[in-house]
């Protein structure tokens, strides 16, 4: 007797392109994309199928190639999406610049 509600409103889908976008930093010859967190992100936000976004965890990660390092240093710290592989980089502001600070 339940009668199916056609009404649902359209849910209205965040607008992530442009800061998907802003956040690129560059991209390696094998297509990984390599991306600038914003401060305090801890999740993907590549966007996914369907206007959804990847929401990926995003883990401190070691094993980059030779590419990355020519880039960034050996010892660059890069994040990596669990789900997409994008890498991070971290937020501007979020580290120290030198070695000479710690936390
Ligand atoms: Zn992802």
């Amino acid at each position: 007797m339940a009668t199916e509600a056609e009404t649902t409103p359209p849910q209205a889908a965040p607008v992530q392109s442009e800061q998907v976008t802003k956040n690129l930093v560059f991209t390696l010859s094998d297509g990984t994309k390599v991306k600038r967190r914003v401060p305090r992100q801890r999740s993907c936000n590549e966007p996914a199928e369907k206007g959804k976004i990847c929401a990926g965890h995003l883990k401190r990660w070691y094993f980059f190639g030779d590419e990355v390092k020519q880039r960034l240093g050996a010892d660059a710290e890069v994040y990596r999406c669990e789900n997409c592989k994008t890498l991070y980089l971290p937020a501007e502001g979020e580290e120290p610049r030198t070695g000479t600070l710690s936390w």
